[in-house]
């Protein structure tokens, strides 16, 4: 009897240095590679049907031919997992499960239901460390506990020996005769992606954008990763979520000798960490990861969320960033931080909010990497940013793109305003001809107001930085 295994694609959407294809492929006669259509996916709150899931497709249009040149095909199914992984084993007679492990609290409950099962019904199931450079495990303090500081975690994490890519060499192994592969599916998934992505979706395509930053970008990334109108940043996210890139690749390219590889790789680091703090605490998905932060009676009206999430706050650098996010799927990380400020600490609204709507809208939607953004900025969360440390979206406009250039490129109505009066667009002579809303909030009254409304919450209060 020939031993046919099963790989489980699910955030590796790649043939090259996929650590559970590869071991896959080396104790197997035939192989199925397989993408599993779960509803949850599609679901319309966690963004389906938008640009995230348009990405997934196309990747795994891609991932097709990729597996195809490698004398295999991809298999698509649609349904529950559990489900669909048992009908398969029936069908085919595959004694072998193997995958990649994800770290969200929805992927391990899930992945723990199919092992406990396949386990009982006789499958040898086996699964891989790929996703991180450092599994949430392997860092932890000297008193055995996970690390709740960045900045010590990332000194560990650079001391210890990264794992290098895997080339897959030769080709794959078949599928099992007469297996339909239900390529089909694909064309069945609705989703619209994104007007202009960011990032053409696959394997090829990221490495081409791994090579042109490594060559063009790298060197000055510590200067320029924090100016809007710059290509400062590598914009790999959309592909490392999906593993159309691994992390191991991408590591591989960081040049650790010069200041800008350094700090791009301490970019990974903060990858790894927030996938170990959702890891070692799955309660962060809902809950403030310090649970005082829980008691914040949110002061924000709801209905000014929608003038958030439509970039038409009157806040010319805010609106160019939400409106960055509509049009691309993707925005700037200094833009993110300031865009989740002005939702928490101008108008007062829940960072909950904020963070589901980003799922929805990322095509590098991440449940960590999110969700340890949105706390950082709300300062619920692990690190730095104290509530107190509020950003004020006019010096932040003026700082980051001091002549106004990403403003103009996506907040069209501005134009013509010349970069003197771009942030201070109240001084502007056409200030009246502009057809673009004013300030919806006075920006110091809320922040006082945001200081007061958290300071009930944490019984004591703060300092009275602004940044
Ligand atoms: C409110 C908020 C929400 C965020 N949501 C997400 C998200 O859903 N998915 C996501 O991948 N990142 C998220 N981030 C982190 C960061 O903004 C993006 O990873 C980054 O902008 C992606 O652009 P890049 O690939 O050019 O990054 P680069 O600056 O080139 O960094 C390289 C890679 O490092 C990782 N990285 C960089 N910064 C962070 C970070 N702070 N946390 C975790 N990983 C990081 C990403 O994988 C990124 O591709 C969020 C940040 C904030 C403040």
């Amino acid at each position: 009897m020939p031993v046919i295994t099963i790989h489980w694609f699910r955030r590796d959407l790649r043939v090259q240095d996929n650590t559970a294809l590869l071991a896959a492929r080396a104790e197997t006669d035939l192989l199925i590679p397989l993408f599993i259509l779960d509803p949850r996916l599609l679901e319309t709150s966690r963004g389906g049907g938008g640009p995230r899931v348009a990405f997934m497709r196309d990747g795994l249009r891609a991932l097709a031919a990729s597996l195809q040149q490698q004398g295999s095909h991809l298999v698509l199914r649609q349904g529950e997992p559990l489900g669909v992984l048992q009908r398969l084993i029936q069908q085919t007679g595959a004694s072998r499960l193997v995958y990649n492990r994800d770290y969200s609290p929805y992927a391990r409950q899930r992945d723990r239901q199919v092992v406990e099962a396949l386990r009982g019904d006789g499958l040898t199931v086996e699964t891989f460390q790929d996703q991180a450079l450092h599994e949430y495990k392997a860092i932890l303090t000297d008193q055995g506990t996970p690390y709740q500081v960045f900045t010590p975690y990332k000194k560990r994490w650079f001391a210890l020996e990264k794992p290098r890519p895997q080339p897959l060499e030769g080709a794959l192994p078949p599928l099992p005769s007469a297996l339909a592969t239900q390529a089909h599916l694909l064309e069945h998934i609705s989703a619209t992606p994104a007007p202009e992505p960011i990032a053409e979706a696959g394997e090829e395509a990221a490495h081409a954008r791994l090579d042109a930053f490594a060559a063009q970008g790298m060197a000055a990334y510590a200067e320029a990763r924090n100016l809007l109108a710059e290509d400062g940043t590598s914009r790999l996210s959309p592909y490392l979520r999906w593993g159309m890139l691994s992390i191991r690749q991408a590591y591989a390219k960081a040049d650790l000798e010069t200041h800008g590889g350094e700090v791009w790789a301490s970019e990974l680091a903060w990858r790894d960490f927030y996938q170990m703090v959702l890891a070692h605490h799955p309660r962060v998905l809902h809950q403030s990861y310090r649970p005082e932060y829980d008691q914040i009676q949110w002061q924000g009206d709801e209905a000014d969320f929608g003038a958030w999430q439509r970039g038409e706050t009157g806040f010319p650098v805010v609106d160019a960033a939400m409106r960055q996010l509509r049009a691309t799927g993707w925005m700037h990380n200094r833009a993110r931080m300031i865009v989740a400020s002005f939702l928490c600490k101008d108008l007062l609204l829940d960072w909950r909010l904020g963070e589901a709507y980003f799922m929805q809208g990322l095509l590098d939607g991440d449940t960590a990497a999110n969700n340890g953004g949105w706390q950082w900025a709300a300062g619920t969360g692990t690190d730095a940013a104290p509530y107190f440390r509020i950003f004020n979206p006019t010096t932040q406009g003026e700082k980051f793109d001091p002549q106004g250039t990403y403003i103009r490129r996506w907040v069209p109505e501005l134009a013509d305003v010349p970069a003197r009066f771009i942030h201070q667009l109240q001084k502007a002579p056409q200030r009246a001809a502009l057809n673009y809303p004013q300030p919806m909030v006075d920006h110091q009254q809320q922040r006082k107001q945001a200081l007061a409304m958290y300071q009930v919450a944490v019984k004591g209060g703060g300092g009275q930085a602004e940044a």
